[in-house]
């Protein structure tokens, strides 16, 4: 278990990095991880990880996060194997040479465009879905054929001991590793070579990680978070209003308590509809997790004391404490803070100025719903964009007024599992995506090939130049 395991919590020092390094890149050079026998035995011996170690991971998710089975299922394994089984099954026609038409002035000649793997890749993720967000990456990574080094988040210890533990049982640990540890280990490995960063995480520590890789050109992919909106239009029917207060429900409290990045971090709704909304809002959560609000069932806690307590100063701020409609209870010592609704908070406090990343949920009352628009627009771009509406023309201009990293109409989060469309910011919210075709892409570089014949010379190419050549 060479460079991985619980030694790793405590930090490895600098020369073990660089030995686990050494033998990452060695084996990358001696061609194995290339083929595509390699890749999809890596890929069915972490399909096999995951069915063996079910009940383990569930434990692991419930420690760290206090997440449900089901929910564990739903947002980390389930996630994983299905990414693990997509890969498998189109790895060989991605991995295969595209041929590429070429303009007549070519010929007689052929051009393909051959995906080659980029060399050792280095992969930080985050503690919200620490099972999911590392483990997708590094199904990218292994399909196209590098060596890998994953280094998961010490905010979630028990799924990083997990990881490194268990990695190292079914995967090459010739060609992959896990390095556990925080900022000091994440910094020692900053300092080596990489052929490729992928960074989910914070725009502070992206700050850091982009600055490291600036010394040796390394490209990076880059997957932050921000204050992704929802906007909550007046719906043509009853059904489909209750249909889109579920689906924000689920989806603001559902994934780790609103520890998401591409969580509902606040709704846009017209004054007139606004307390409809709250009823049914407050209906639901009831409805989801239990009457008694001291004793809400299926849902996460909030990950350490340092998130509570963030959370917690949000809230604190007196025209914000005023400002709220439902919720609002917290427990320390549980790490429990209750799913809270509030209603318009002051624009200018950091509860609308910063990604909230937790069970809170402020409701914008807008005069018309259309001005939710220049709302958007007048803040950093978004990870993703919700919308509920039946209005057509309102979906194009959404479309065509907005930017974000992505858009979804009448529901929220689904998106994430969606293999065939990429996964990824813009401007603030990060750059680079991933995810099935997107992810072997992300971590491989497309060579250009073009295969040449010696017959059929064009001499107006070379010298010595006159007229003649200047008009052919
Ligand atoms: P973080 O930036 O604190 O940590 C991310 C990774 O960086 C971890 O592996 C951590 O160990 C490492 N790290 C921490 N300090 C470091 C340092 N000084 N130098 C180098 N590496 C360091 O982020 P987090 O708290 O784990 O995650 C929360 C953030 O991530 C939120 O902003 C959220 O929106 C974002 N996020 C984005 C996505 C996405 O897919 N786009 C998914 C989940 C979370």
């Amino acid at each position: 278990m060479t460079g991985s395991g619980v030694n790793g919590m405590i930090g490895m020092e600098g020369g073990r990095v660089e030995e686990s390094i050494g033998e990452l890149r060695r084996t990358f050079r001696s061609g194995e991880t290339r083929s595509a026998a390699w890749r999809k035995a890596q890929l069915k011996a972490l399909l096999q990880l995951l069915r063996d170690n079910e009940n383990k991971i569930f434990e692991a998710l419930k420690q760290d996060l206090g997440k449900h089975p089901v929910e564990s299922y739903r947002d980390e394994l389930g996630v994983v194997e299905k990414s693990v089984k997509y890969s498998l099954s189109h790895v060989d026609e991605w991995m295969a040479p595209k041929k590429s038409s070429l303009p007549l002035i070519f010929f007689p000649g052929k051009g393909q465009v051959l995906p080659e793997p980029l060399g050792l890749v280095l992969i930080f993720s985050s503690w919200n879905f620490p099972i999911s967000l590392a483990l997708d990456p590094v199904i990218g990574a292994i399909s196209a054929g590098n060596s890998v080094v994953l280094k998961p988040s010490e905010q979630a210890p028990a799924c990083s001991s997990f990881l490194a533990n268990t990695i190292p049982l079914y995967l090459d640990s010739k060609a992959i590793k896990v390095i556990e540890g925080g900022a000091a280990i994440s910094q020692q490995l900053l300092q080596q070579k990489w052929d490729k960063i992928f960074f989910t995480g914070s725009p502070s520590v992206a700050r850091i990680v982009m600055s490291a890789a600036v010394k040796h050109l390394t490209p990076v992919t880059i997957e932050l978070g921000g204050k992704c909106p929802t906007i909550f239009d007046n719906l043509s029917s009853p059904s489909d209003t209750e249909v889109a207060v579920k689906r924000v429900v689920g989806g603001k409290w559902g994934p780790c308590n609103g520890q998401a990045c591409i969580g509902v971090d606040y709704v846009l709704v017209e004054e007139k509809f606004a307390s409809h909304l709250i009823e049914m809002l407050k209906k639901t959560i009831k409805k989801f997790y239990g009457e008694n609000p001291k004793e809400l069932k299926d849902i996460s806690k909030i990950v350490n004391k340092h998130h509570f307590q963030r959370l917690h100063n949000l809230l604190k701020e007196p025209l914000v404490a005023a400002s709220i409609v439902h919720g609002g209870l917290i427990d320390e010592e549980k790490l429990f803070i209750e799913p809270t609704i509030l209603l318009d908070p002051p624009l200018d406090a950091e509860i609308m100025t910063e990604e909230i990343f937790g069970p809170l949920l402020p409701i914008i009352t807008l005069k018309n719903i259309e001005e939710s628009i220049e709302f958007i627009n007048s803040r950093p771009k978004p990870l993703a964009l919700y919308a509920f509406t039946n209005d057509e023309a309102f979906k194009r201009r959404i479309l065509s007024e907005t930017s974000s990293g992505s858009v979804t109409f009448n529901d929220i989060i689904i998106q994430f599992v969606c293999d065939t469309l990429p996964f990824g910011g813009v401007g603030q919210s990060g750059f680079g995506r991933y995810h099935g075709k997107y992810s072997f892409d992300t971590f491989s570089h497309e060579k250009a090939v073009l295969r040449r014949s010696f017959f059929l010379e064009l001499e107006p190419r070379f010298p010595p130049w006159n007229d003649f050549k200047l008009k052919f």
